[in-house]
């Protein structure tokens, strides 16, 4: 028996979204890997897209695969369609906000409910694939969930090759909560975010890490033999603590610092000030020693408006 695949349409609280399964010719885990839970992510949906086409390309040449994969390229459709950014536009959701989700729930709720319940949910391993959203510039990373599938879930987001990986535990200090890997790790589930590209581009180098990651998670599940003659990775960077910065007012938002660069305590990050640039409204600084993540890379910020996303330890 050789590698099955399936492209088919999913309804999912009313939408149709597009679903690939890829039936492996022996027995192995179910893989599910969503992307576009945000509209406007365009590299880790790029990545999704080209490493199901090798998967088929490998099902073709009747190479071996193990288990199921099952994936999604684009989940949140309307936002996709309408390019709208973070939020679903019927009701103004973030989507990565509202798992495990509610059947009776606006649109938001309902999507999340129907891809956990239909997707997520009886998974061995998910993958949520992002990016910086539309004006969200980006160091790759991965995170994972501090819980009962930690220590698998640790090492696949190890495996999947980006150089910073973040534990996110439950505590007070917690960004956010109701994402899709939150959800599933709840639910015993080994679940990572992966993160790479931003500010709404389909860069290259960003794609090949999803690609790269995704083929590297395959092998860590045991589904391919892949392994044995990749170079190995570099391990990356843990980090314990991921602290998202935001200003009191709205204003124009003008960073001095850039994805990837390393923060001392108190450093300035940048400044809020007003429109015409007379007065400076707040300066931001680092509260940690610290990685910036991710920053808003608009100068358009609104009152309690996220600035900045930082990993420290
Ligand atoms: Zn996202």
């Amino acid at each position: 028996m050789t590698p099955a695949v399936v492209r088919r349409t999913l309804k999912l609280a009313g939408l149709e979204v597009p679903l690939v399964e890829v039936t492996g010719s022996g027995d192995g885990p179910v893989l599910t890997v969503i992307a576009g839970v945000h509209g406007c992510e365009y590299a880790s949906m790029a990545g999704v897209r080209r490493w199901l086409r090798a998967l088929e390309q490998r099902a073709l040449e009747q190479q071996e695969l193990r288990g199921l994969v099952r994936a999604v390229p684009v989940l949140n459709m309307t936002a996709f369609a309408a390019r709208t950014p973070f939020v679903v536009p019927e009701d103004g959701k973030n989507l990565n906000r509202c798992f495990p989700g509610n059947p009776d729930g606006t649109l938001g709720d309902r999507l999340a409910y129907d891809a956990f319940s239909q997707l997520i949910s009886g998974s061995d391993a998910y993958i949520d694939a992002h990016c910086g959203d539309m004006v969200e510039a980006l160091q790759p990373f991965a995170l994972y969930e501090a819980g009962p599938a930690e220590a698998h879930a640790r090492a696949l987001a190890t495996a999947y090759g980006l150089p910073y990986v973040i534990r996110q535990d439950k505590g007070p200090g917690r960004a956010v909560s109701g994402t899709s890997s939150g959800a599933a790790a709840e639910a015993g589930i080994a679940a990572i975010t992966a993160e790479a590209g931003g500010c709404g581009l389909v860069e290259e180098h960003a794609v090949a890490m999803h690609v790269a990651g995704l083929n590297a998670v395959l092998s860590f599940l045991g589904m391919t033999d892949d392994g044995a003659d990749r170079q190995p990775v570099r391990p990356p960077t843990y980090l314990e603590r991921f602290l998202w910065l935001r200003c009191r007012q709205a204003g124009w938002w003008q960073p001095v610092v850039a994805p990837g660069d390393v923060l001392a305590d108190g450093q300035v990050v940048g400044t809020v000030t007003t429109l015409d640039g007379a007065e400076v409204l707040e300066t931001i600084t680092a509260p940690a020693e610290c990685v910036v993540m991710f920053l808003t890379s608009s100068p358009a910020v609104a009152d309690d408006g996220l600035l900045i996303g930082l990993g420290a330890t």
